[in-house]
């Protein structure tokens, strides 16, 4: 099942979009703003991005601008009638198609269908392969990469990166990090599990300047891809 990333700030096209996806069998996400929509449009569970371009916060187009960066997801735009310097831009931005609102919800379908297909055939051989933003997990090959360098993991530490990555945008108990990656029922202490956290982000966060596993307070661990901003 693909996932969807809705990127529309107004509320009522965004709705309609997210019933019709669902229908349609599609995992849907959404974002009501342009910094929203980059920041989720990173993740790596996003297989398609619906994207209009008028949003506050940040435009479309520098959003497609940013994501086109490190990431060649899908991107479907959403126009205003005529604006064609809008499209032209945005098309340019690496965008894969563009839709002019009001649109027939079956050629946005076809298009969201035409652009999948598309792209598992661009990344055939890469199957499984997570990314988030510069960083990539490779579970066939058990390699992991931030922009091409090549980042060292033990057996657990690639586990451990590959579930919270596999699960991106929840959050995951300690409990539940140890029955799942760990592989036995813990009664314990779950100590190793922050002792693990501690050295991915050792390996990852820190020498590449980026963010990936957010402490959730009270909760466990979750994995969230956020670079600092620079032009
Ligand atoms: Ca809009």
């Amino acid at each position: 099942m693909s996932t969807i990333l809705i990127v529309e700030d107004e509320k009522k096209i965004a709705r309609f979009l997210e019933l019709e996806l669902r229908h349609e069998g599609y995992s849907v996400l959404c974002a009501e703003d342009g910094k929203k929509g980059l920041e989720m449009g990173r993740q790596p569970n996003v297989d398609l991005i619906i994207l209009d371009l008028m949003l506050p916060e940040m435009s479309g187009i520098e959003v497609c601008r940013r994501i086109r960066r490190d990431s060649d997801v899908p991107i479907i735009m959403l126009t205003a009638k005529d604006d064609v310097s809008d499209k032209v831009m945005g098309l340019d931005m690496g965008a894969d198609d563009y839709m002019t609102k009001p649109f027939a919800i079956e050629e946005l379908l076809a298009r969201i269908r035409v652009a999948l297909k598309k792209h598992r055939a661009d990344t055939a051989g890469h199957e499984g392969v997570l990314r988030a933003g510069k960083l990539s997990l490779n579970p066939a090959s058990y390699q992991v990469a931030f922009d091409g360098t090549p980042i060292q993991l033990t057996k657990k530490e690639f586990d451990l990166l590959h579930y919270l990555m596999a699960h991106a945008g929840e959050a995951v108990t300690r409990e539940k990090l140890l029955q799942d990656v760990w592989e036995y029922d813990y009664a314990g202490d779950t100590n190793v599990v922050d002792v693990y956290i501690r050295y991915l982000r050792l390996k990852i966060d820190e020498p590449f300047g980026i963010k990936t596993i957010q402490t959730i307070r009270a909760v466990g661990y979750m994995f969230r891809y956020e670079e600092a901003e620079k032009n």
